[in-house]
C-alpha cells in the first residue's frame, strides 16, 4: 500500500496530493453535516494526463477512490465511506474555449458552475444551468450528476445542455470526446454513460457545453394562488401567452415563505395578505417589452390568482428570487427536516401533494410540510420539518418509515424518487423497491463492464 501511496502521489505530482488531515478535513464531510466520510490521501491533479495515470494505478493495485468536485451534492456521492483515496477535480478549472457564434464552450471539470456562466456571460452568452450551490459547485460534478436547478423548464437539465465529454475510463484510457456537434448519429452516444453516473462509470474531466442567447428581456413575477392545481393552469396558460417563453415557474407554500420572513435577513412579503400558495415565475428571451405586456395582461385578467407582483427592477428581482433560493437554508432553524427530491408527472402533482401531506400526518401528527420546487418541470423537494416543539432526534429517527411512504406513493404516479439529486449512497438500496429486475441489471452490467474492479466510487448509484 505504501509503494502505491508513492506511486498515486507521484502521479498526481508536486502540488497535486495532501496527506493533512487539516486540508483533507472538508472533503469528508457536507454542507448539511448528514454524512461523514474518512480518507488518509487527497489527490488533486491538474492534468486529464495526471488522471489518466492515477486510474491506472488504482485499477492496477484495486485501490478505490471517489472523485470529488465543490463537495456540494446532496446525496453523499461525493463522500470516501470506506478510506478511499480522494480525487478532487479542483484545480482542473480552465475554461478551454468559448465560441459564441457556435453556442458552445469546453470547460474543465473543476471550473465552478459560476465561472462558466461568467465565461458565457462575457461572450454575451447564456449558460443557462442554475442551482443555489453555484459558487462552489463544479461543472463536472453538475454533469456527473446530472444537476437541475431553476431553469430546467425552459432550457432542459443538464444532461440536455451537453455536447461532448471527455472522460477517463477506470483504467486510464481517456475517452476524448469532446465534439461541439449538434448532430453527431454515429451509433451509442457514449458520453450520455457519464453524465448522471456519479463518477461510477469514468471521471469525466472536461465538458463541451451548450450555450443560448442572453435573453432581451427578463419578467420576474411572485404570483399567489389558492392550491396547487390553479398554479398549474396558471403555467399553461402563461405558457401560451408568453409563446412559450417561461423559464421557472416555482412553488412555494406560506408556511415556507414564513420561515424565510423569520429568519432570513433582509426580506419581506411583497404581498399585502397571506396566501396558502405561491409562484415564483420567470418568462426570458424576446424583446422590446412584449414579454412584460403578455404576462401582465395574462396575469390581470386572471381568475386563478389572488393577487400577483411583477418586479420593476433588477433589485426588485433580486429580493423576489431571494424568497425563493432562501427557502431550504431557512428550514434549518425549525428543527429537523425530512427531505424527498421527488418527481411525478404535473398533472398529478395535486394529488400527489394531497395524498404525500395525508401520509406523513398520519405517520406523525402535527409535522410541518414545506413542498416548494419546480413545479414547472414535475419536480418538488417534498420537505417536512419537525412539529413545532417536538422532539428532533425522534422525529429524524423515523426518516425511512416516511421516506418509504412517500416514495411509495410517489411510485404509484409514476414519478422519480431522485428528481435531481442523483442516488449517491442515500438512495443506492433505496432505488432497487422501484426499478425493475431487468433496469437494474442493465445498470450493474455496465458498471461491470466499464469497472471490473469496482474501484470508481464503489457503493454508490448502484449496488453490485
Ligand atoms: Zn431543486
Amino acid at each position: 500500500m505504501t509503494d502505491t501511496i508513492a506511486r498515486l502521489k507521484d502521479a498526481a505530482g508536486l502540488k497535486g496530493w495532501s496527506d493533512d488531515p487539516a486540508e483533507i478535513a472538508p472533503h469528508l464531510k457536507e454542507w448539511r453535516g448528514k454524512y461523514q466520510g474518512e480518507s488518509a490521501l487527497l489527490l488533486k491533479p491538474d492534468s486529464t494526463e495526471a488522471v489518466s495515470k492515477i486510474l491506472a494505478i488504482c485499477n492496477e493495485t484495486r485501490t478505490a477512490i471517489v472523485p470529488q468536485g465543490g463537495n456540494t451534492g446532496l446525496v453523499g456521492g461525493q463522500i470516501p465511506f470506506d478510506n478511499e483515496i480522494i480525487l478532487s477535480l479542483s484545480r482542473m478549472n480552465r475554461i478551454r474555449m468559448v465560441d459564441a457564434s457556435g453556442m458552445n464552450m469546453i470547460a474543465e471539470a473543476g471550473a465552478t458552475l459560476a465561472a462558466v456562466q461568467n465565461a458565457a456571460a462575457k461572450s454575451d452568452r447564456l449558460f443557462p444551468l442554475s442551482i443555489a450551490s453555484e459558487g462552489s459547485a463544479t461543472i463536472g460534478g453538475n454533469v456527473s450528476t446530472n444537476a437541475g436547478g431553476v431553469h430546467v423548464l425552459h432550457y432542459g437539465n443538464t444532461r440536455d445542455l451537453v455536447l461532448g465529454v471527455e472522460a477517463v475510463l477506470a483504467d486510464g484510457r481517456v475517452l476524448d470526446m469532446l465534439r461541439t456537434l449538434r448532430k453527431d448519429n454515429t451509433g451509442y452516444d457514449l458520453k450520455q454513460l457519464f453524465i448522471g453516473a456519479e463518477g461510477t462509470l469514468g471521471i469525466v474531466t472536461a465538458v463541451a457545453l451548450k450555450l443560448f442567447p442572453q435573453p432581451a428581456e427578463r419578467v420576474t413575477a411572485l404570483i399567489a394562488v389558492r392550491d396547487p392545481q390553479s398554479a398549474i393552469d396558471l403555467l399553461s396558460r402563461l405558457q401560451t401567452a408568453t409563446g412559450g417563453a417561461m423559464s421557472a415557474f416555482e412553488l412555494m407554500p406560506r408556511l415556507g415563505l414564513e420561515f424565510v420572513l423569520a429568519h432570513i435577513p433582509q426580506t419581506a412579503d411583497p404581498l399585502s395578505k397571506p396566501s396558502p400558495w405561491y409562484v415564483l415565475a420567470e418568462a426570458s428571451g424576446g424583446a422590446n417589452g412584449h414579454l412584460e405586456e403578455a404576462m401582465e395582461s395574462a396575469l390581470s385578467s386572471s381568475d386563478l390568482i389572488t393577487d400577483a407582483v411583477i418586479a420593476k427592477s433588477e433589485a426588485q428581482r433580486t429580493a423576489l428570487w431571494k424568497l425563493r433560493e432562501a427557502m431550504s437554508e431557512a428550514q434549518k432553524p425549525e428543527g429537523g427536516s425530512i427531505k424527498h427530491d421527488v418527481s411525478v408527472p404535473i398533472k398529478d402533482i395535486p394529488a400527489f401533494l394531497k395524498d404525500g401531506i395525508a401520509a406523513v400526518e398520519k405517520l406523525v401528527p402535527g409535522v410541518r410540510p414545506v413542498p416548494f420546487g419546480h413545479l414547472g418541470d414535475g419536480n418538488i423537494h417534498f420537505n417536512f420539518t419537525v412539529p413545532k416543539n417536538g422532539d428532533n432526534a425522534a422525529f429524524l429517527a423515523r426518516w425511512n418509515e416516511i421516506q418509504d411512504a412517500v416514495h411509495d406513493i410517489v411510485n404509484r404516479y409514476h414519478g422519480s424518487i431522485s428528481a435531481e439529486h442523483g442516488l449517491g449512497i442515500m438512495k443506492v438500496h433505496e432505488i432497487e423497491r422501484y426499478k425493475s429486475a431487468a433496469e437494474l441489471d442493465v445498470m450493474r452490467t455496465l458498471k461491470r463492464t466499464l469497472d471490473p474492479n469496482n474501484i470508481l466510487n464503489p457503493g454508490k448509484v448502484v449496488a453490485i
